[in-house]
């Protein structure tokens, strides 16, 4: 969905302009052009459900992370990343914190997904 978005975007800057939106400014920010109604609703609707998405991601990210420090919290071998600030036991990544290596990978993955689309 990111790349067809990114698509869409340059495809729409370099659209023609069908008119001007207000008479006496001729600026670039000033432009409307023609896009159907069926495909502004439909990436709209696209839209909305990755919003809701992030949305719900963001706050399942933050109950994972709470509990996570609630099972650490107190525990002998329980560490607090410098970092971060999450609490974490010393043998559930290696030493490493949990947390940064998630948020590591994730952008990692992000990042090699959108590239390899883009090279397609
Ligand atoms: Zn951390």
């Amino acid at each position: 969905m990111y790349n067809k978005l990114e698509a869409l975007i340059r495809r729409l800057r370099s659209a023609p302009r069908a008119e001007w939106l207000n008479k006496g400014s001729r600026k670039k920010d000033n432009e409307a052009i023609l896009v159907s109604r069926k495909e502004i609703v439909d990436i709209l609707t696209e839209s909305k459900q990755i919003a809701y998405s992030k949305e719900y991601l963001l706050e399942l990210q933050y109950l994972y992370r709470k509990m996570m420090i609630m099972l650490a919290d107190g525990e002998y071998d329980a560490f607090e990343c410098e970092i971060c600030f999450g609490i974490y036991r010393e043998n559930w990544a290696e030493g490493r914190c949990p947390y940064c290596l998630a948020e590591k990978t994730a952008a990692e993955e992000v990042r090699l997904k959108t590239r390899e689309r883009e090279e397609l």
